[in-house]
């Protein structure tokens, strides 16, 4: 039996001393000015047990965490179709690079770099009649917590300084790839940035992906190769050009987000997310990610 309680309390303790916590994203104000010293840590098990450490339950930017639960909610729409429009292939660049864009004929390498989430968005904005609110909805449902909201402040600002978001929209529709018009397609992308969820939220609305498809509230969304894609996508691509290093240290599929979160599960075992605001020089949570290294080696819990 392993003791995941005592494991999180030592690496909270360790978080609290560590002197290199990373850089904190600045490129909007409400992220910048986020305290470098926050850390949580939350578990949720098959067995629905939970574990908790730090703070854990305390909201943050969940950012490009939001792409994996886009993705599920158009796959779910749509079927094997999404993937005409976009492909599955790892970039090993950042998330916000054009350029192949351009080289891929107006096919986004991957879900999970902005052209890709731009284009999974088109894809909610097409078959949903109020998209923001059905997302949210979406999310709420998948989490079973309907105190779930999206942070305005955020998406406003998110609004004014994404001009690469913008170029990348304006090129998807160059070459026919987004349906909607580019403003109704960023302003969905910009709210589902600005999603505010804690730890413990995360793994709750992620239960879904290391539980078949079912998600806490018993609902099925995503059938087995779905969740299988989902999982695949999330091992390969979860980590902008640091995907490699996040399979080595940890070795589990998740997903980051510059507001500091990473969400990660191993199928039928245990879903577990982070929250450290500090970035390392790719984009991802420099204690987050020391945490989940700590914790796949200590329990042995990871898909190798
Ligand atoms: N919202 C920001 C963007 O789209 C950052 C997303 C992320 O976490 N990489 O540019």
């Amino acid at each position: 039996m392993v003791d995941y309680q005592t494991i999180i309390d030592k690496i909270v303790a360790n978080s609290k001393e560590a002197t290199e916590r990373g850089v904190i994203a600045s490129y909007i104000p409400e992220l910048a000015n986020i305290s470098l010293h926050k850390f949580g840590i939350h578990i949720l098990d098959a067995d629905r047990k939970t574990y908790s450490a730090g703070e854990a339950l305390e909201g943050f930017s969940i950012q490009s965490i939001s792409k994996v639960l886009a993705l599920a909610f158009s796959f779910s729409l749509v079927g094997d179709e999404l993937w005409k429009r976009v492909d599955v292939e790892p970039s090993g660049d950042p998330f916000n690079h054009l350029s192949l864009l351009e080289l891929e004929n107006g096919i986004p390498r991957n879900p999970f770099i902005n052209a890709g989430a731009l284009v999974i968005a088109d894809v909610l904005v097409s078959h949903l009649e109020n998209p923001k609110e059905e997302f949210l909805r979406f999310v709420q449902e998948l989490a079973n917590d309907s105190s779930i909201r999206y942070n305005e402040k955020v998406a406003l600002s998110e609004k004014r300084t994404g001009f690469k978001n913008y170029a990348a929209a304006n090129l998807l529709k160059s070459y026919g790839n987004l349906r909607n018009d580019v403003d109704s397609v960023l302003d969905l992308y910009f709210y589902q940035c600005s999603l505010e969820m804690n730890c413990k939220q995360l793994t709750d609305a992620f239960y879904i992906f290391m539980n078949h498809g079912t998600c806490l509230r018993e609902k099925s969304y995503l059938n087995l190769t779905q969740v299988k894609r989902i999982n695949a996508l999330m091992l390969t691509c979860g980590f902008y050009d640091e995907a490699g290093e996040f399979a080595f240290e940890v070795g589990l599929p998740g997903k980051s987000g510059v507001g500091g979160g990473i969400v990660a599960l191993l199928p039928n075992t245990y879903c577990v997310a982070t929250w450290s605001p500090g970035l390392n020089p790719k984009g991802n949570s420099k204690l987050g990610m020391a945490a989940l290294e700590e914790l796949t080696t200590k329990t042995g819990h990871s898909i190798f």
